[in-house]
């Protein structure tokens, strides 16, 4: 994948950020309009998510969208300011007998708690 300044400038916006999940209409704003409109912001992360450097997940409807990890994680994202706490991979231990119990071939898994953090509640 080519880094071009708007994949570059989004890259560091999430470093900026780190440790919150951002929509693609947060990073917009953050970005702001002079520099990216939101179908440039949304193509930027469909190139970024295609390269596996960010992932994807849905709360509610909306897309968030957070870098990528070089270690398998999950995580419990706070509804409300979009903190992401890494719980590690909580499901590891129970696939085997799952795949087993249910006669099914594994092959990748997502899980993601969503709630409130302790500053939110
Ligand atoms: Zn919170
Ligand atoms: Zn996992």
């Amino acid at each position: 994948m080519r880094m071009t300044k708007q994949r570059k400038a989004i890259i560091d916006l999430f470093k900026e950020n780190s440790g919150k999940a951002l929509s693609a209409e947060m990073m917009y704003h953050l970005v702001g309009d002079d520099k990216m409109n939101l179908s440039t912001v949304y193509r930027t992360m469909d190139k970024l998510l295609e390269a596996k450097l960010i992932n994807k997940t849905v709360v509610n409807t909306v897309a968030y969208f957070y870098l990528a990890e070089s270690e398998h994680n999950h995580f419990m994202i706070c509804t409300n300011c979009q903190k992401m706490i890494p719980i590690g991979c909580v499901i590891k231990k129970f696939l085997p007998d799952l795949a087993t119990q249910n006669h099914f071939k594994i092959t990748g898994h997502d899980i993601t708690i969503f709630g409130l953090c302790e500053e939110c509640i």
